[in-house]
C-alpha cells in the first residue's frame, strides 16, 4: 500500500508533467506546490473544460482494463477541446480510488493516461488523490485558441450543411461486445474497430483545429451522448432545427466501419440505432455555411467527413428515411438524469 505522497510522485513520474518526461517550457511551477503556475502565449485565449469519469456510471473495473480507463479519462476531456477547435496544453487530475487499486492497477492507469497525454500533447500540472470505495477520475483540461476562433454550438444557421467526422455507433458497438463477451473480448478481437474506439477513443483534434483556423464551421460540438441527443443540443443552442438523411449516415456494421457485408435488415437496424443513439463516439458534429460546403473534402488526413443533412429554420430534429418519409428524431441518447 502506498501513501498519498508516493502516489502523487508515481503519477507525475509516469504521466508527462513538469517533473516528468517533458521539459518545463510554459510551466514555471508544476506539480508539488499548492497550485501550478503556467504561461500562455500572448494573444491566445484559454479554453477550459472539466469531465468526471466515474466507475459504475461510465466504466466497470471488472470489464475495462486500467490502461484504457486512464487513456479514456483524458481522451474524453480532450474531446471537448477538439470540439472547440482548441489545442490541448495542461490538465489537472482529481483521482479517488480504493486502497486495493493504489498499486499495480494505478501504474497501468497512469501508463494509459501517459500514452494519451503524449498523443494529445498535453501535460499534467497538478491534482489531488483521495481514498474512496470506487474509482473516480475528474479531469480539468486547459487548451489554447486564437482569439475569436473557438468553435461554439450556437452559430448554426438555416441552410447550413450538417457534417460528422469518422463513423457513428462504434463506441456503442464496442461496449456491447465487451458486455457480451467480457474482458476476454479484447484478446479475442484484436482488430475490432468498435472495441478500439470504445476503449481508446481518438479525439478529433486536427479536424477541430482545421475547422477553426479556416473558419469553415458555423457551429461544432463533439458527439459524446449520441447524435440524436447531441444534435438536439446544438440546434437548441443555435435556435434552429435539422433534417438528418438516414441513408447518408456513416454506419459501423459489426466490427468494421462502413462494411456492408450483406447485412441482415436486423443488423442494419441495429447499426442505425447505434449511430443515432449510441454514446461515446467522440466524433465531431459541425455545420458549414452553404457557400463553404464545397471546401470540405470527403476525407481529412484519412478521416471521413460526411454530410449527413442540413440545418432548417423550423425547430426540432427530423430524419428523412430511405423510403422518403420524414419523422421526428427523438433524443434517445445518453442522459444521466433521464427518467428510466
Ligand atoms: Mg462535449
Amino acid at each position: 500500500m502506498r501513501d498519498e505522497a508516493s502516489i502523487i510522485a508515481r503519477l507525475s513520474r509516469i504521466v508527462p508533467s513538469r517533473i516528468g518526461v517533458w521539459p518545463s517550457r510554459g510551466v514555471p511551477l508544476g506539480i508539488g506546490d499548492d497550485a501550478a503556475v503556467v504561461q500562455f502565449p500572448r494573444g491566445c485565449e484559454s479554453v477550459f473544460s472539466t469531465d468526471a469519469f466515474v466507475e459504475g456510471a461510465h466504466f466497470l473495473t471488472r470489464l475495462h482494463p486500467p490502461q484504457a480507463i486512464g487513456y479514456k479519462a483524458l481522451a474524453r476531456a480532450v474531446s471537448d477541446l477538439a470540439a472547440m477547435g482548441a489545442a490541448p496544453r495542461y490538465f489537472l487530475l482529481t483521482l479517488s480510488l480504493p486502497a486495493g487499486k493504489a498499486g499495480a492497477w494505478l501504474d497501468h492507469f497512469a501508463r494509459g493516461m501517459a500514452r494519451a497525454a503524449r498523443r494529445f500533447g498535453i501535460r499534467l500540472v497538478g491534482g489531488d488523490v483521495s481514498r474512496h470505495t470506487s474509482v473516480v477520475a475528474a479531469l480539468t483540461v486547459i487548451g489554447e485558441a486564437r482569439p475569436g476562433r473557438a468553435l461554439t454550438r450556437s452559430g448554426a444557421r438555416p441552410g447550413d450543411a450538417l457534417y460528422v467526422t469518422g463513423h457513428l455507433g462504434a463506441g456503442q458497438a464496442g461496449l456491447e461486445l465487451l458486455l457480451r463477451e467480457g474482458p476476454r473480448a479484447i484478446a479475442r478481437h484484436p482488430d475490432s474497430y468498435s472495441l478500439k474506439r470504445h476503449l481508446y477513443p481518438d479525439p478529433r483534434l486536427a479536424e477541430g483545429a482545421w475547422l477553426a483556423t479556416n473558419k469553415f464551421a458555423s457551429a461544432a460540438m463533439d458527439l459524446s451522448d449520441g447524435l440524436s441527443t447531441d444534435l438536439a443540443r446544438l440546434c437548441a443552442a443555435s435556435h434552429v432545427g435539422a433534417v438528418v438523411h438516414a441513408s447518408a449516415l456513416p454506419l459501423v456494421h459489426g466490427e468494421r466501419p462502413g462494411s456492408r457485408r450483406a447485412a441482415a435488415p436486423r443488423e442494419d437496424r441495429a447499426a442505425l440505432r447505434r449511430a443515432l443513439h449510441g454514446g461515446e463516439d467522440y466524433e465531431l458534429l459541425f455545420t458549414v455555411p452553404r457557400r463553404l460546403a464545397s471546401r470540405i473534402p470527403s476525407r481529412f488526413h484519412g478521416v471521413p467527413l460526411t454530410r449527413i443533412g442540413e440545418i432548417v429554420s423550423r425547430r426540432g430534429v427530423v430524419m428523412l428515411d430511405a423510403g422518403g418519409r420524414i419523422r421526428p428524431l427523438r433524443p434517445l441518447g445518453w442522459d444521466h438524469f433521464a427518467p428510466k
